[in-house]
């Protein structure tokens, strides 16, 4: 029996093999391996194309992260951690390292609840705990300092929402677009470096700071870990790059608490070679996902990913932004409780699927006695228990889709 996995990389790997190949060599030959010139050209080359002042390489997506929210501590309170009073809201329906980060930065994460259409923070939810907040502030109260939107499965949450509700209440915006790369939203207010009113803008290029990961899966991703951070802002570039280094810019004699956080120049010699396909590879996920779309649409007890191409943001906040999603995954919701039993159908015939995320944040022991929620996370609680990815290669065959298609129209028909 073929098996059909989620993602094939020995696939992407033939199909860039020269590039890639000669990438490597070039770095065997001049042997630079730490902060060697392929960095540098990697972050001016993804700078330019979110459309941002500064990238700066990282070791991972959750380095990145951390990077993000340290650079932050200092610059907004002058200390080289946030306290525990000190609140980050972000959703719980995310990779563990979203809120972890939280934790490692000193603050306290606060847990809003996803839309269930997109899986993404609900922009209302967000704004209830904010005002209900507020209002209750006493003096020695919690501080509300920070959003961390997590651009799901390579969709972008309501930007225009967040980035509005962030100037209203004086919030850093730290995006999570480790799922994301290459994913706009459409509706920008504040224009990119270079971009007017009214264009699709890059997902990472609308927050304080952005936090991309390279891990090998991702729709980006390099030969081992790899992450980067993205800003416009020049004195939280700065700090990042040396807490990168071990905290200072001599690392011999530093100023913060830093880390060994660097990206290396082999992955960035990788990723240059296979940034040049980024597009082509986004563009065929969008047309896989589309396939899976059209002949899924009418198995009832599937819920599909929100294909509003031709709507607008409704009213409860929700984006629609079909042709800005980069189907890092493409996720299905299943009812009746029957998602466990389709994904064995499917294993028993060879073709794999993932449950991203099975836990939610808030019911991670790492996070027990260290979070705040706002209200119940009912949606998170329903997600966890229903969605399911199916295999999303770039280079995968329209037989493979099929044949997909077809077993999980067997298994609903049967
Ligand atoms: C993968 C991922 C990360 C972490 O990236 P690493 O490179 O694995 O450290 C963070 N957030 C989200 C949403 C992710 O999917």
């Amino acid at each position: 029996m073929k098996q059909i996995p989620m993602l094939d990389l020995q696939l992407e790997y033939q199909y860039m093999k020269t590039d890639i190949d000669t990438a490597i060599k070039k770095c065997l030959d001049h042997q630079k391996w730490i902060l060697g010139p392929e960095v540098k050209e990697l972050e001016d080359t993804i700078a330019k194309f979110l459309g941002v002042k500064h990238c700066i390489g990282a070791s991972s997506g959750t380095e990145a992260l951390v990077l993000s929210l340290r650079a932050l501590a200092i610059k907004l309170k002058g200390q080289e951690y946030f306290d525990e009073t000190d609140e980050i809201i972000t959703t719980p329906f995310t990779f563990t390292a979203t809120g972890d980060a939280i934790l490692r930065a000193g603050a306290t994460p606060i847990f809003v609840d996803i839309d269930p259409a997109t899986y993404n923070i609900n922009p209302i939810k967000t704004r209830e705990y904010l005002t209900q907040n507020l209002k209750h502030k006493t003096q020695n109260s919690s501080n509300i300092v920070g959003i961390i939107p997590v651009h799901l499965y390579g969709q972008s949450c309501n930007m225009d929402e967040i980035m509005k509700i962030a100037r209203e209440y004086n919030l850093f915006v730290l995006e999570d677009v480790a799922q994301a790369f290459g994913g706009t939203w459409n509706g920008p207010t504040v224009p990119a470096v270079g971009l007017s009113k009214g264009s699709r803008q890059k997902l990472g290029s609308f927050g304080t700071t952005g936090a991309f990961s390279f891990f090998p899966s991702k729709n980006l991703g390099g030969f081992g870990d790899g992450g980067m951070v993205s800003t416009n802002d020049d004195e939280l570039a700065e700090l990042m790059g040396m807490l990168l280094k071990h905290g200072g810019k001599d690392k011999y004699n530093v100023d913060h608490i830093g880390y060994n956080a660097r990206l290396d120049t082999l992955q960035a010699a990788i990723l240059l070679a296979k940034f040049k396909y980024i597009d082509e590879f986004n563009e065929r996920r969008r047309k896989i996902a589309e396939i899976y779309n059209r002949e899924l649409s009418n198995v009832s007890g599937i819920v599909l990913p929100v294909n509003c191409s031709t709507t607008q943001p409704d009213d409860k906040g929700t984006s629609r932004n079909h042709d800005g999603h980069v189907y890092h995954q493409y996720t299905i919701r299943i009812l009746n409780k029957r998602r466990d039993a389709l994904q064995k159908h499917l294993k028993e015939k060879g073709i794999d699927t993932m449950v991203y995320y099975p836990v939610p944040l808030h019911k991670m022991r790492v996070f027990d006695g260290r979070y705040k929620m706002n209200g119940d996370l009912t949606e998170s609680e329903k997600a966890v228990r229903e969605v399911l990815s199916l295999p999303m290669e770039p280079l995968m065959s329209e037989e493979a889709i099929s044949c997909i298609i077809h077993t999980i129209k067997k298994f609903y028909h049967e």
